[in-house]
């Protein structure tokens, strides 16, 4: 009998349409003689929502246009997860009733950024016994916390940027203690949300001037903000790492984004095609940095506790210092973002990568670990 997965794309704001044009890509790759998918989509609202499969094959960005599970939402049962003995459910519900259950084998939450890649829909998961792809509730938590990845990084001693993080009551209460933790960084420096992706919320200051405005923008997407030093003309290199069922840890080609005419990797360029950026596999490196990068990504990985798969990604400076950026555990995931890319330029096909992902999360035991 084909493998019932229950595929979850959109939820919250920041990362909304990157998560629907994932799920498209991920449901166009999969076998379905092989699988059973039941897609469900979360409303920036947070309503789940059983979506149907050509609903979200659908999903394209068109022009400025992005998808979204919000503007489908009409006429679409709520959906919900419920236990019924052994067997965790799937229902919609119609009214006050529950109709069409199914039995769901594995979640994949193809969900980027808060309400999703943070431990929240794993914990949900793992309070069903219902067994799900990817990293558990630790180390999705610590990885889309930028501060917490520091912290828990810097303690497995990883070559980490030097930053500082900023709560909204520090901004508050004193603006000027809190420029002055900045001013020791020197400029350029990132603003950031600390819990954030896709570059939403991001900036590069150059002037102290700008640097109230980027605070105050970064903060309207979460309470703690994190500002990193500012490297310059460092290459951008990404790590993608794989829990092999059979063969245990393993990391593809190291890739480079390589950029021009854009200060850095931001929105437009990840996910309009502005042009501006393109995805080299193999980075142009030399072996010795190449395997630095690759031990490096597995310590990242095996300190934050992840499973299932990560993206780590590092600047390689100008005077060739690697330094750790941050970890991904749901990386893009489209057949052109750089982890199925990655692996595609290592030998590994997109749809045998899903196979692989969904065959590690049925090894596992579901429940608490
Ligand atoms: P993702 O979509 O990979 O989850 P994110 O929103 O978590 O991204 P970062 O990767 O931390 O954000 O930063 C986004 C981009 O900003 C980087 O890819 C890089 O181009 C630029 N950037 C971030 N931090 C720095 C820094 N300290 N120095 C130079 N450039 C930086
Ligand atoms: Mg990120
Ligand atoms: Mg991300
Ligand atoms: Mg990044």
């Amino acid at each position: 009998r084909p493998t019932t997965v229950l595929l979850v794309c959109g939820g919250a704001a920041g990362e909304h349409s990157v998560s629907c044009l994932t799920a498209a890509g991920v449901l166009g790759a999969m076998d379905h003689e092989r699988y059973h998918v039941i897609p469900v989509g979360i409303t920036t609202g947070g309503s789940w929502l059983r979506l149907s499969i050509e609903e979200v094959t659908a999903f394209r960005a068109s022009g400025d246009e992005l998808p979204s599970v919000d503007a489908i939402a009409q006429g679409h049962d709520e959906a919900l997860l419920h236990r019924d003995g052994e067997d965790v459910l799937l229902a919609t519900r119609q009214g006050s009733t529950l109709a069409d259950p199914v039995r769901i084998d594995v979640a994949f939450a193809l969900l980027h950024g808060p309400m999703g890649e943070d431990g929240t829909i794993q914990g949900l998961f793992e309070l069903m016994r219902l067994r799900y792809v990817g990293c558990g509730v630790m180390a999705s938590a610590v990885a889309l916390d930028k501060d917490a990845t520091h912290r828990m990084l810097l303690g497995a001693g990883l070559p980490m940027v030097p930053y500082t993080a900023l709560s909204q009551a520090d901004w508050t209460v004193s603006r000027r203690s809190s420029l002055d933790a900045i001013a020791a960084l020197g400029l350029p420096v990132f603003v950031k949300p600390a819990r954030g992706g896709s570059s939403v919320g991001i900036s590069k200051v150059s002037v102290a001037e700008d640097l109230p405005a980027a605070l105050d923008e970064a903060f309207t997407w979460g309470a703690k903000v994190i500002v990193e030093q500012g490297l310059e003309n460092a290459r951008e290199v990404e790590c993608a790492v794989l829990q092999d069922p059979r063969q245990g840890l393993r990391t593809a080609s190291v890739g480079e984004i390589v950029m021009e005419g854009t200060e850095f990797y931001d929105f437009t360029t990840k996910y309009l095609g502005n042009g501006k950026a393109r995805m080299q596999v193999p980075a142009d490196l030399t072996s010795d940095q190449a395997a630095e990068i690759d031990r490096l990504a597995r310590r990242a990985f095996v300190a934050l506790g992840c499973e299932g798969l990560a993206r780590v990604d590092f600047f390689l400076t100008e005077k060739g210092r690697l330094l750790l950026n941050e970890v991904n555990t749901m990386p893009g995931f489209t057949e052109f973002s750089m982890y199925p890319y990655a692996w595609g330029q290592s030998g590994l096909a997109y749809a045998d990568l899903i196979d692989l992902l969904i065959e590690q999360a049925l090894q596992r035991e579901a429940g608490p670990r």
